[in-house]
């Protein structure tokens, strides 16, 4: 029997063309409107993942002729520092997105200062109002947070139907788990959502008709909880030891890649398919911030 292989679900062309589509709007907006679309970064201490992840979004920013305003406070700052900056910057009229880069140091206390940005400038979609308002159906907040966005993009984008399908979602934190069920639900699939204390959490996935992995366990989801034909959106981004390779390891997702390639119809690869998409839709929440800005 010939092995059937799953599409591929390409999130770096994906994120490219919308990246594209972003890079033309914010241009047209400069000549019809002489306004440039800018967001704001706030990166608290020296952590280098942080600090690699807010230079590629400027970077990211600056392809697409966003302005981008990097703001850099040292490792020991106040909760009152950080908010001053917030604040500055909630006033400031050329800034339509603010994004603080998280995790904060652990002395800072993260939920106040998310509540200082505004719900018109949060790019980031982390705002306590942005995130209940996506569970809220015909009621769609300003801003979706970008990796769960992205998450749904990519289904949308590959022409995957979600109304009237069961989608199994692993895992439940506020940065993908809990916002993708609520974009799920609204979009009338018939939602559940797996975490740490689910009991029999392989006969539940395999009811699934769309399954999103987002626990942080490398090659968590393997082949026996897939149902033939379920669509796989696979957020895990782990690092395995690998001999084989000159820098001993690799990327891998939450889904055994390869053994479930052959069993769904479409699914997304680790490096190279949820993970581009989250600054592409960091790039299409500042575009919407300033259009939204003029009205
Ligand atoms: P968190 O650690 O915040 O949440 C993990 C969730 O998975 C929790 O809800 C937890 O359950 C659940 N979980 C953990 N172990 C199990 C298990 N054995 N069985 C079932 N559920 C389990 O992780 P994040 O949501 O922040 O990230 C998840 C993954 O997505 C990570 O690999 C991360 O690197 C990646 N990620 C990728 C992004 C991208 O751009 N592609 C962006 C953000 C994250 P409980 O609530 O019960 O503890």
């Amino acid at each position: 029997m010939p092995v059937i292989m799953a599409q591929l679900i390409d999130g770096v062309t994906i994120a490219a063309q919308i990246r594209a589509e972003v890079k033309d709007q914010v241009a047209e907006m400069k000549r019809t409107l002489g306004i440039t679309p800018g967001l704001a970064t706030v990166l608290v201490g020296e952590d280098p993942a942080s600090a690699t992840y807010v230079r590629s979004k400027h970077k990211a920013c600056e392809e697409a002729g966003i302005a981008s305003f990097g703001h850099v406070l040292p490792k020991d700052a106040t909760q009152e520092q950080v908010a001053a900056v917030l604040t500055e910057l909630a006033a400031n009229p050329n800034v339509h997105g603010i994004l603080m880069q998280l995790p904060l140091p652990k002395h800072l206390n993260e939920d106040p200062l998310l509540a200082l940005i505004p719900q018109h400038k949060d790019v980031d979609g982390f705002h306590p109002s942005n995130l209940g308002l996506l569970g809220v159906k015909g009621k769609p907040p300003p801003f979706a947070a970008c990796t769960p966005a992205g998450c749904i993009e990519l289904l949308e984008r590959t022409g995957v139907s979600i109304a009237g399908k069961r989608a199994v979602v692993l895992g439940r934190s506020t940065i993908v788990g809990l916002p993708v069920s609520l974009m799920l639900l609204t979009r009338d699939a018939t939602v559940t959502m797996c975490h740490s204390r689910t009991v029999n959490l392989a006969s539940v996935v395999r009811e699934a008709d769309i399954i999103i992995a987002a626990i942080g366990k490398p090659l968590f989801v393997t082949a026996d909880m897939v149902k033939p034909g379920a669509v796989v959106i696979d957020v895990g981004i782990n690092r395995i030891a690998d001999p084989s390779r000159k820098s001993g390891s690799r990327l891998v997702g939450d889904v055994d890649f390869d053994a479930v390639a052959p069993i769904a119809s479409a699914i997304t690869p680790v490096p190279g398919g949820v993970g581009p998409m989250t600054i592409a839709m960091l790039l299409k929440n500042t575009l919407k911030a300033a259009k939204q800005s003029q009205k």
